[in-house]
């Protein structure tokens, strides 16, 4: 099977596998449906790969992940999951396998997608607070000569971090920011299902 849909397969059976944590997570400081939503946009994702076939490139794979997401997840975290795997589309474009350069652009471009539609920083207890610090070990892994695993095996950690520092602030976008102060001693529900990704891609690959 073609490298990307494997991986796109491989990450969307993590999601699923939790759903029911997610959506835990989601109602202590939210509405309680971000597993749910995850869960129906990766099984949407998983039809649509079996139509697109294989064969495609990186880019054009992400895409179609991208706007299944955008039109089956509903919520915040579907425009936002939805707009970062479109914009990673595009430095992927023509590619076949990933390398740590083309890994970094990839994040960056999601991580600016993400900001730019919903306009949220470092330490507003989002799934943010998991993507800025693996976009990170990236950086640093481009500097370094690192290799994807050696990448994959930082951002792990770094995201693990991510998702405890979440519990020690106060949600100040999404539904969470409702329950002001309340939100402090949960940890974010897209910061979790971001790291269930990138521990499903750092399993796939090691
Ligand atoms: P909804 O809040 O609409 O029910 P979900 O429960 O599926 O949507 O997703 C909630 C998650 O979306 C949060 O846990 C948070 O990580 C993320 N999120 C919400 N708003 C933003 C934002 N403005 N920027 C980045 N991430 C956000
Ligand atoms: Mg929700
Ligand atoms: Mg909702």
């Amino acid at each position: 099977m073609a490298e990307i849909n494997e991986v796109i397969g491989v990450v969307g059976k993590a999601v699923i596998a939790q759903k029911e944590f997610l959506t835990a997570l989601d109602q202590a400081i939210g509405d309680g449906d971000h597993g749910i939503n995850m869960a129906r946009g990766f099984e949407a994702v998983e039809k649509k790969l079996e139509v697109l076939g294989e064969g495609e490139d990186i880019g054009a794979v992400l895409k179609t992940v991208g706007m299944t997401l955008i039109s089956s997840v509903g919520g915040a975290a579907g425009p936002l999951y939805g707009t970062a795997f479109m914009r990673a589309a595009v430095p992927a474009t023509g590619k076949f396998a990933l390398d740590v350069d083309t890994a970094e652009q990839m994040i960056a471009a999601a991580v600016k997608g993400i900001q730019d539609r919903g306009k949220a920083v470092k330490g507003e207890k989002t799934m943010l607070d998991v993507f800025i610090p693996v976009h990170e070990c990236f950086i640093e892994g481009k500097e370094k000569g690192k290799s994807l695993l050696e990448c994959l095996e930082a951002s792990v950690k770094a995201a693990e971090d991510g998702v405890e520092y979440t519990k020690t602030i106060i949600a100040t976008k999404g539904r969470a920011s409702y329950v002001g102060e309340r939100s402090i001693g949960h940890q974010d529900a897209g910061a979790t299902s971001l790291t269930v990704m990138i521990k499903a891609l750092y399993d796939y690959y090691k």
